[in-house]
């Protein structure tokens, strides 16, 4: 019995071995109590591997003995091992880009892994700011209705050229939630554009970023894991729509977002 636990600053993930197969499972981070009684109602006496950030946290609260590793090395072999089980071939040199409740970004290279950098736009923003804007709690309705809304509240490069022909793809956006003046003329925003707006600024800032270094590491590919990208089809589109920015196709993997917790587990 063995188990790789991710907790993280949003949600606890879980990799674990049954009947010889890899089976998956979330918890809230916010609720260690359901992870242990779920560990104590199905194992007698696993073994556990313990990564992310609220480990120590974690591992003084199940009370039971626990392999600890390093977050970055979780990662990194995890996303390893799911890009071979999915057979996606990143090529020698990549990004792996984390959207947790912050990203980080990890450079594979000749099978070594750097982090080389990261930001706090990331998957907490979008929970924060559309609660704040929306109201709405569940991360489920945000994406589903994301999906539904328009990029109304941006300012895109060829708002502000008009008729004129802009330097760049007219297309690319100029200012998230710059439409200033229809803002302020307009009323009928709905949550749906709003969220629209913010998951498109969450990628762009992200993708942006990415796409300078994955240029500046000469890489093939970047490959984007996180439970922010999981099932999130509109932060995804909006993802591949800057693959034009480095040229390079967004890669995603099956449970990417377990990609802490598997590595976690091969460490046993
Ligand atoms: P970090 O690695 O930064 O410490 P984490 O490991 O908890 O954080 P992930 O689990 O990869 O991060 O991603 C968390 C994000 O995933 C949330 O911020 C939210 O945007 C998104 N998310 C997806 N599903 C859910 C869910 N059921 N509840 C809350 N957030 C969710
Ligand atoms: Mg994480």
């Amino acid at each position: 019995e063995s188990l790789g636990i991710d907790a993280g600053g949003t949600l606890i993930k879980v990799a674990y071995i049954e009947n010889e197969t890899i089976h998956y499972k979330m918890f809230q981070s916010n609720q260690f109590r359901d992870l242990k009684d779920w560990i104590d109602g199905n194992f007698a006496s696993p073994n556990i591997a313990l990564t992310g950030g609220r480990q120590s946290d974690l591992e003084d609260y199940l009370g039971l003995p626990v392999m600890k590793v390093e977050e970055f090395i979780a990662t990194s072999v995890g996303v390893k091992q799911l890009l071979s089980i999915n057979e996606v071939k990143p090529g020698k040199t990549f990004l792996a880009v984390n959207i947790g409740t912050g990203t980080s970004i990890h450079l594979i290279k000749n099978g070594e892994t750097t982090r080389v950098g990261g930001t706090g736009v990331g998957g907490g923003t979008i929970l924060g700011l559309a609660h704040l804007l929306t109201g709405i709690k569940d991360f489920d309705k945000m994406v589903a209705l994301a999906k539904q809304g328009n990029r109304d509240l941006d300012l895109k490069v060829k708002d502000i050229y008009g008729k004129a022909v802009p330097p760049i793809d007219g297309n690319i956006t100029a200012s998230n939630f710059g439409n200033f003046f229809n803002i302020v003329n307009t009323q009928d925003y709905s949550d749906a554009d709003i969220l629209a707006a913010l998951i498109g600024m969450v990628a762009e800032v992200i993708v942006v970023i990415s796409n300078a270094m994955a240029v500046q590491h000469d890489c093939e590919s970047i490959v984007y894991i996180g439970s922010t990208v999981h099932q999130n089809d509109y932060l995804k589109s909006v993802l591949r729509e800057y693959k034009s920015l480095s040229g390079l196709e967004p890669l995603f993997i099956e449970n990417g977002e377990y990609s802490g917790a598997l590595g976690a587990l091969k460490q046993l």
